[in-house]
């Protein structure tokens, strides 16, 4: 399958578990002859909702553009402050900024809990603070009740950043449905993939009803329910972009769904095996110990010693055939975001783990023997190092 330039790794980071159940429902929409968003779309969200214990759900075309949706739907604008971790993807960062709003950067808690501080995310707040996001690192729980009672006190909205997270049922609710919206990624790598997908949930009827109008330009009938009738007139009640997913990926989504919490076990035993045999190691951290039961074990994260060379740790890694990957530099530190939206305070946790943090392979087409074979690897190569 890889590509000739590609090398070719003997534990990848990230896999699918596409086979022939996805297959078989990608056929089955190709020969519908209807491949834009439709009935199975419908059918995703209505069962997506429902692993939420969600009243609805809105599917998209990615993880971002939940975000941007959904940030939107808040009413979140220029002159607003949101304050996010800057350990994480950027793409809330992106949206926020889009909006003409600023990203204040906080830190995480510990090189144990990557998630971010709510103590840190309090000293934050000022009069121009609109929203919080949690993101829940690796499928780990952010604390959710902390940040939500921070949120309540000051009237700031909570925008969970669930991509890592879908389906986790966590002490403080059903991750994505804490905050006033939550929003989900099925990218490649993530737990459910669809190629490109993402959905979004909200505590408000009325913030996921724009969110549903947004996807589709405000558009008061979709061209799936103008082509079923003879009325093809319609209004724009808004403002909108185009958001939609497909019938063949919401198709696939369905699958992916339903395969999630084997794969899960799957991952669980993983991450067990990592822990047993990491577990120990000098120097090595391994982040959120005794809580994958409460976590999608979307990724496997560990903390490198202390002066640890990380890209001959990773070159060693890849000699062997093991893939690895960073999660993440910190948004703070790009280019873009160091000149305009400096860290208004210090982040030393996000800078002292930053360049120790390493993803090992993770995904449910791996045994046990890979995830040994992995951190024997990993064991060698801080031995050379
Ligand atoms: C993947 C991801 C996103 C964006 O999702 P896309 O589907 O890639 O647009 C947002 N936030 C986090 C934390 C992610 O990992």
């Amino acid at each position: 399958m890889s590509a000739a330039s590609e090398p070719s790794w003997r534990v990848t980071l990230a896999d699918t578990t596409l086979d022939e159940r996805e297959e078989a429902a990608a056929v089955e929409v190709l020969r519908s002859r209807w491949l834009s968003a439709g009935p199975r779309t419908r059918r995703f969200e209505m069962a997506f909702a429902e692993r939420l214990s969600a009243a609805d759900a809105v599917a998209v075309s990615s993880g971002t553009a939940a975000l941007h949706l959904a940030t939107r739907a808040l009413g979140i604008g220029a002159g607003d402050e949101v304050v996010m971790p800057s350990l994480s993807f950027v793409a809330a960062a992106a949206v926020v900024a889009l909006h003409g709003a600023t990203p204040v950067f906080a830190d995480v808690r510990s090189d144990q809990d990557l998630t971010v501080d709510p103590a840190g995310v309090a000293k934050l707040v000022t009069a121009r603070t609109r929203a919080i996001v949690a993101m829940h690192y690796g499928g780990y729980p952010a604390d959710l009740a902390a940040l939500r009672a921070l949120a309540d006190r000051h009237g700031l909205l909570l925008i969970e950043d669930a991509a890592h997270a879908p389906v986790v049922h966590s002490a403080d609710g059903v991750l994505g449905t804490v905050g006033d919206v939550g929003c989900f990624s099925f990218f490649a790598t993530k737990n459910i993939t669809t190629g490109e997908g993402g959905m979004v949930v909200a505590r408000d009827p009325e913030v996921l009803a724009r969110v549903r109008a947004m996807r589709s330009h405000c558009l008061t009938r979709s061209t799936w329910d103008r082509m079923r009738s003879d009325d093809t007139d319609y209004d724009v009640t808004g403002l909108g972009l185009n958001y939609r997913p497909t019938e063949l990926s919401s198709a696939i989504g369905l699958v992916q769904l339903d395969k999630l919490t084997g794969e899960r076990a799957r991952r669980r035993e993983l991450v067990g095996r990592y822990r047993e045999l990491l577990t120990g190691v000098a120097g090595l951290g391994l982040p959120f110990a005794g809580r994958d039961g409460d976590s999608a074990l979307h990724l496997c994260p560990v903390v490198l010693p202390p002066g640890a060379d990380r890209a001959r740790i990773r070159k060693a890694l890849a000699a062997a055939g093991v893939q690895t990957s960073v999660h993440y530099p910190p948004t703070h530190q790009f280019s873009h975001y160091r000149s305009r939206y400096p860290a208004t305070r210090p982040l030393p946790v996000t800078e002292a783990v930053a360049g120790r943090l390493m993803s090992l392979p993770l995904h449910a087409r791996m045994d046990e023997a890979d995830a040994a074979y992995v951190a024997r690897s990993l064991v060698e190569a801080l031995t050379r190092s």
